[in-house]
Protein backbone atom coordinates (compact mmCIF):
# COMPACT_ATOMS: atom_id res chain seq x y z
CA UNK A 1 0.00 0.00 0.00
CA UNK A 2 1.72 3.02 -0.98
CA UNK A 3 1.99 5.89 2.05
CA UNK A 4 -0.96 8.23 1.40
CA UNK A 5 0.33 11.85 0.73
CA UNK A 6 0.11 14.45 3.39
CA UNK A 7 -1.98 17.74 2.27
CA UNK A 8 -0.05 21.09 1.84
CA UNK A 9 -1.41 23.98 1.87
CA UNK A 10 0.49 27.01 1.26
CA UNK A 11 -1.10 30.96 1.30
CA UNK A 12 1.07 33.32 -0.93
CA UNK A 13 0.12 37.11 0.10
CA UNK A 14 2.32 38.30 -2.66
CA UNK A 15 2.89 42.02 -2.35
CA UNK A 16 0.34 42.69 0.03
CA UNK A 17 0.64 43.33 4.06
CA UNK A 18 3.25 45.20 5.94
CA UNK A 19 5.19 43.65 9.04
CA UNK A 20 2.89 45.28 11.68
CA UNK A 21 0.32 43.70 9.94
CA UNK A 22 1.86 40.15 10.76
CA UNK A 23 1.23 39.51 14.29
CA UNK A 24 -2.41 40.10 14.11
CA UNK A 25 -2.63 37.39 11.31
CA UNK A 26 -1.04 35.22 12.97
CA UNK A 27 -3.14 35.61 16.29
CA UNK A 28 -6.06 35.17 14.59
CA UNK A 29 -4.89 32.35 12.27
CA UNK A 30 -2.81 30.11 14.99
CA UNK A 31 -6.30 30.34 17.03
CA UNK A 32 -8.85 29.14 14.41
CA UNK A 33 -6.05 26.25 13.60
CA UNK A 34 -5.31 24.98 17.01
CA UNK A 35 -7.25 21.82 16.31
CA UNK A 36 -5.95 21.18 12.63
CA UNK A 37 -3.54 18.32 12.62
CA UNK A 38 -2.16 16.24 9.30
CA UNK A 39 -1.87 19.26 7.21
CA UNK A 40 1.18 20.77 6.08
CA UNK A 41 1.03 24.30 6.86
CA UNK A 42 3.40 27.28 4.99
CA UNK A 43 2.93 30.72 4.64
CA UNK A 44 4.64 33.11 2.04
CA UNK A 45 4.77 36.54 3.04
CA UNK A 46 6.58 38.99 1.35
CA UNK A 47 10.19 39.78 2.53
CA UNK A 48 9.66 42.63 4.68
CA UNK A 49 6.61 40.54 6.13
CA UNK A 50 9.21 37.33 6.17
CA UNK A 51 11.77 38.51 8.62
CA UNK A 52 8.74 39.32 10.62
CA UNK A 53 6.66 35.89 11.06
CA UNK A 54 9.88 34.56 11.09
CA UNK A 55 10.59 36.49 14.46
CA UNK A 56 6.75 35.77 15.79
CA UNK A 57 7.02 31.85 15.15
CA UNK A 58 10.66 31.53 16.12
CA UNK A 59 10.65 28.13 14.05
CA UNK A 60 7.66 26.42 15.21
CA UNK A 61 6.74 23.71 13.16
CA UNK A 62 2.78 23.86 12.72
CA UNK A 63 3.33 27.06 10.29
CA UNK A 64 6.32 26.89 7.91
CA UNK A 65 7.81 29.42 5.71
CA UNK A 66 8.45 30.30 2.64
CA UNK A 67 9.59 32.92 0.55
CA UNK A 68 8.03 34.11 -2.99
CA UNK A 69 11.55 34.47 -4.70
CA UNK A 70 14.94 33.86 -4.61
CA UNK A 71 18.06 35.01 -6.55
CA UNK A 72 19.42 32.03 -8.59
CA UNK A 73 22.78 33.25 -7.56
CA UNK A 74 24.64 32.49 -4.14
CA UNK A 75 25.93 35.99 -3.24
CA UNK A 76 27.83 38.92 -4.53
CA UNK A 77 26.84 42.36 -6.70
CA UNK A 78 23.32 41.45 -7.62
CA UNK A 79 21.33 44.93 -5.90
CA UNK A 80 18.04 44.31 -4.86
CA UNK A 81 18.20 40.21 -5.15
CA UNK A 82 17.52 37.96 -1.99
CA UNK A 83 20.09 34.48 -1.39
CA UNK A 84 19.14 31.33 -0.57
CA UNK A 85 21.00 31.71 2.24
CA UNK A 86 19.23 35.06 3.48
CA UNK A 87 16.39 32.89 3.62
CA UNK A 88 17.83 30.00 5.64
CA UNK A 89 18.67 32.90 8.25
CA UNK A 90 15.32 33.20 8.71
CA UNK A 91 14.11 29.26 9.09
CA UNK A 92 12.56 29.82 5.24
CA UNK A 93 11.74 26.04 4.27
CA UNK A 94 10.24 26.45 0.91
CA UNK A 95 10.62 28.99 -2.02
CA UNK A 96 8.09 29.70 -4.89
CA UNK A 97 9.82 29.24 -8.18
CA UNK A 98 8.58 30.20 -11.79
CA UNK A 99 5.37 31.61 -10.45
CA UNK A 100 3.25 32.99 -13.35
CA UNK A 101 3.24 36.45 -11.93
CA UNK A 102 7.05 36.22 -12.30
CA UNK A 103 7.28 34.50 -15.48
CA UNK A 104 4.78 37.19 -17.09
CA UNK A 105 5.70 40.60 -15.72
CA UNK A 106 9.34 39.73 -15.05
CA UNK A 107 10.46 37.46 -17.50
CA UNK A 108 11.36 34.58 -15.10
CA UNK A 109 11.90 31.56 -17.78
CA UNK A 110 12.35 28.00 -17.15
CA UNK A 111 15.86 28.51 -17.59
CA UNK A 112 16.01 30.82 -14.29
CA UNK A 113 13.29 28.67 -12.12
CA UNK A 114 15.83 25.63 -13.13
CA UNK A 115 18.51 27.66 -11.54
CA UNK A 116 16.67 28.71 -8.77
CA UNK A 117 16.02 25.23 -8.52
CA UNK A 118 19.35 23.66 -8.24
CA UNK A 119 20.69 27.26 -5.70
CA UNK A 120 17.54 26.36 -3.16
CA UNK A 121 17.97 21.99 -3.29
CA UNK A 122 22.14 22.70 -2.54
CA UNK A 123 20.72 24.59 0.66
CA UNK A 124 17.98 22.26 1.42
CA UNK A 125 15.17 24.67 1.04
CA UNK A 126 12.47 22.84 -0.69
CA UNK A 127 11.16 24.60 -4.29
CA UNK A 128 7.68 24.81 -4.96
CA UNK A 129 7.83 25.03 -9.34
CA UNK A 130 4.30 26.32 -10.43
CA UNK A 131 3.61 25.98 -14.24
CA UNK A 132 0.65 26.40 -16.16
CA UNK A 133 -1.26 27.21 -19.18
CA UNK A 134 -2.82 30.65 -20.69
CA UNK A 135 -6.10 30.78 -21.63
CA UNK A 136 -5.28 30.81 -25.19
CA UNK A 137 -2.72 27.52 -24.80
CA UNK A 138 -6.04 26.20 -23.14
CA UNK A 139 -8.51 26.96 -26.16
CA UNK A 140 -5.77 25.71 -28.67
CA UNK A 141 -5.81 22.28 -26.81
CA UNK A 142 -2.23 22.96 -25.95
CA UNK A 143 -2.31 22.48 -22.28
CA UNK A 144 -0.48 19.66 -21.62
CA UNK A 145 2.51 20.33 -24.14
CA UNK A 146 2.59 23.66 -22.16
CA UNK A 147 2.86 21.48 -19.20
CA UNK A 148 5.21 19.20 -19.98
CA UNK A 149 8.13 21.70 -21.79
CA UNK A 150 7.54 24.09 -18.54
CA UNK A 151 8.44 20.26 -16.55
CA UNK A 152 10.99 19.32 -18.47
CA UNK A 153 12.59 23.66 -18.69
CA UNK A 154 13.03 23.31 -15.30
CA UNK A 155 13.28 20.01 -13.66
CA UNK A 156 15.18 17.70 -17.00
CA UNK A 157 18.41 16.21 -15.90
CA UNK A 158 17.80 16.47 -12.14
CA UNK A 159 18.04 13.15 -10.07
CA UNK A 160 15.09 11.22 -8.24
CA UNK A 161 16.36 12.39 -4.96
CA UNK A 162 16.25 16.38 -6.24
CA UNK A 163 12.50 15.30 -7.67
CA UNK A 164 11.71 14.00 -4.55
CA UNK A 165 12.68 17.28 -2.52
CA UNK A 166 10.17 19.46 -4.99
CA UNK A 167 7.02 20.30 -4.82
CA UNK A 168 4.54 21.36 -8.48
CA UNK A 169 1.94 23.59 -8.24
CA UNK A 170 -0.28 23.62 -10.91
CA UNK A 171 -1.44 27.09 -11.88
CA UNK A 172 -4.20 27.48 -14.97
CA UNK A 173 -2.58 31.36 -15.66
CA UNK A 174 -6.58 31.70 -16.22
CA UNK A 175 -7.49 30.99 -13.06
CA UNK A 176 -4.75 32.92 -10.99
CA UNK A 177 -6.39 36.49 -8.94
CA UNK A 178 -9.47 36.17 -11.83
CA UNK A 179 -12.08 34.24 -9.51
CA UNK A 180 -12.18 31.63 -12.15
CA UNK A 181 -11.59 27.83 -10.93
CA UNK A 182 -10.30 25.26 -12.48
CA UNK A 183 -13.25 22.55 -12.40
CA UNK A 184 -12.28 19.49 -10.06
CA UNK A 185 -12.21 17.47 -13.51
CA UNK A 186 -10.39 19.78 -14.94
CA UNK A 187 -7.66 19.90 -11.80
CA UNK A 188 -7.56 16.57 -11.87
CA UNK A 189 -6.81 16.01 -15.66
CA UNK A 190 -4.15 18.14 -15.58
CA UNK A 191 -1.87 17.07 -11.94
CA UNK A 192 -2.42 13.21 -13.54
CA UNK A 193 -1.00 13.91 -16.22
CA UNK A 194 2.10 15.98 -14.02
CA UNK A 195 2.11 12.75 -12.08
CA UNK A 196 2.45 10.31 -15.54
CA UNK A 197 5.66 12.99 -16.58
CA UNK A 198 7.17 12.03 -13.05
CA UNK A 199 6.23 8.75 -13.18
CA UNK A 200 7.85 8.38 -16.94
CA UNK A 201 10.60 10.25 -16.00
CA UNK A 202 11.63 9.76 -12.55
CA UNK A 203 9.82 6.37 -12.15
CA UNK A 204 6.64 5.47 -10.22
CA UNK A 205 8.20 5.39 -7.23
CA UNK A 206 8.88 8.77 -7.02
CA UNK A 207 5.67 10.21 -8.76
CA UNK A 208 3.66 8.22 -6.05
CA UNK A 209 5.47 10.30 -3.40
CA UNK A 210 5.12 13.74 -5.27
CA UNK A 211 3.21 16.43 -4.27
CA UNK A 212 1.33 18.42 -6.48
CA UNK A 213 -0.95 21.59 -5.59
CA UNK A 214 -3.57 23.08 -6.75
CA UNK A 215 -3.69 27.22 -7.07
CA UNK A 216 -5.88 29.31 -9.02
CA UNK A 217 -8.93 31.45 -6.98
CA UNK A 218 -8.99 28.49 -4.27
CA UNK A 219 -11.57 30.21 -1.73
CA UNK A 220 -12.89 28.59 0.98
CA UNK A 221 -16.36 27.31 -0.62
CA UNK A 222 -14.32 25.42 -3.04
CA UNK A 223 -11.34 24.26 -1.57
CA UNK A 224 -12.87 20.84 -0.18
CA UNK A 225 -14.02 19.58 -3.83
CA UNK A 226 -10.43 20.19 -5.26
CA UNK A 227 -8.69 18.51 -2.50
CA UNK A 228 -10.69 15.44 -2.69
CA UNK A 229 -9.66 14.45 -6.31
CA UNK A 230 -7.12 11.74 -6.31
CA UNK A 231 -4.01 13.58 -8.03
CA UNK A 232 -4.67 16.82 -5.82
CA UNK A 233 -1.83 16.94 -3.15
CA UNK A 234 -2.58 20.38 -1.61
CA UNK A 235 -3.31 24.27 -2.52
CA UNK A 236 -1.62 27.15 -3.47
CA UNK A 237 -3.55 30.11 -2.24
CA UNK A 238 -3.15 33.65 -3.22
CA UNK A 239 -5.74 36.21 -2.49
CA UNK A 240 -7.56 34.15 0.24
CA UNK A 241 -5.26 33.46 2.29
CA UNK A 242 -4.91 37.20 3.44
CA UNK A 243 -7.83 36.34 5.71
CA UNK A 244 -7.06 34.88 8.73
CA UNK A 245 -10.17 32.57 9.32
CA UNK A 246 -10.84 32.29 5.54
CA UNK A 247 -7.32 30.64 4.97
CA UNK A 248 -8.04 28.34 8.46
CA UNK A 249 -11.31 26.74 6.59
CA UNK A 250 -9.36 26.09 3.29
CA UNK A 251 -6.60 24.31 5.68
CA UNK A 252 -9.62 22.44 7.69
CA UNK A 253 -10.86 21.68 4.17
CA UNK A 254 -7.45 19.55 3.95
CA UNK A 255 -8.11 17.79 7.06
CA UNK A 256 -8.02 14.20 5.98
CA UNK A 257 -11.47 12.29 6.50
CA UNK A 258 -11.28 10.29 9.64
C1 LIG B 1 -1.23 32.37 -6.54
O1 LIG B 1 -0.81 33.51 -6.41
O2 LIG B 1 -0.44 31.43 -6.58
C2 LIG B 1 -2.68 32.18 -6.65
C3 LIG B 1 -3.13 30.96 -6.88
O3 LIG B 1 -3.50 33.27 -6.50
P1 LIG B 1 -5.10 33.31 -6.31
O4 LIG B 1 -5.44 32.29 -5.26
O5 LIG B 1 -5.39 34.70 -5.84
O6 LIG B 1 -5.70 32.98 -7.62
Amino acid sequence: MPIPRKKFVAGNWKMNMTSSEVAPYLEIFNREIETVENVDITLIPSFTALAKASEILDGTQKIRLGAQNMSPESKGAFTGEISVTMLRDLFVRFVLVGHSERRRLFGETDEMARRKIITALATEIRPILCIGETLEERQAGQEKTVLEGQLRGALEGLSKDQIDEIIVAYEPVWAIGTGLTATPAQAQEAHHFIRAYLSKTWGPEVSSRSRILYGGSVTSDNARVLLEQPDIDGALVGGASLDPRGFAEIVAAAVPAE
